[in-house]
Order: structure tokens, then C-alpha cells, then sequence
């Protein structure tokens, strides 16, 4: 078993960390979990949460590579899609601007 903090080897049930002293199980922080990963995700932080996806020790190689996947095409729809509107309005704008 590992430290979530330091990932140094602890033993299963031991409440602290023996090397960092951080609490064990129960005080894995928010952010670490799924729904705080997923509502920091969605709410603030973007593709910049696979960070904390890949630092939970909470969540296990295969939970981690399809968060990435899900977060990864989720990014690149919001850009396309950004992009995509962007040069609409453009040409939207355009004969109004050009009409003075
Ligand atoms: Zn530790």
C-alpha cells in the first residue's frame, strides 16, 4: 500500500503516514475524488484537470487513461466548436463593418 501524499510504502490500515504524516483513506482531498475532478473540470479548470487525474491515488491506471481520453475530446469539441463559431460571427460581422 502507498502514501496518497509522499506514495511511500505505508501499511494497509495505518491511518497516518508514517514518513509525510499525512492521514490516510479518509482525508484524500476533495479535488482527488471523482466528482470534485469532475466538477473542477467542468466548472474551472478544463484540460488543466489532468493534472489532479493523474496525481488521485484514488483512481487506477485504466480509470486514468479514460478520464484523459474523455477530457482530451472534450477540449478538442470546445475548440472546433469555438473556432468554428468565431468565424461565423466573423462572417456575420464582416459586411456590417465594411458597410461605413
Ligand atoms: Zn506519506
Amino acid at each position: 500500500m502507498q502514501c496518497w501524499s509522499c506514495r511511500s510504502e505505508i501499511t494497509q490500515g495505518d491511518a497516518f503516514c508514517r514518513f509525510c504524516g499525512k492521514g490516510q483513506e479518509t482525508r484524500i482531498p476533495w479535488y482527488y475524488k471523482h466528482w470534485g475532478i469532475i466538477a473542477l473540470t467542468l466548472v474551472a479548470l478544463g484540460p488543466f484537470s489532468l493534472l489532479l487525474v493523474w496525481r488521485s491515488p484514488l483512481l487506477g491506471l485504466r480509470a486514468r487513461w479514460t478520464y484523459t481520453i474523455v477530457i482530451g475530446a472534450l477540449t478538442w469539441y470546445l475548440c472546433v466548436t469555438t473556432y468554428q463559431l468565431w468565424l461565423r460571427l466573423n462572417a456575420l460581422i464582416a459586411p456590417i463593418l465594411t458597410l461605413s
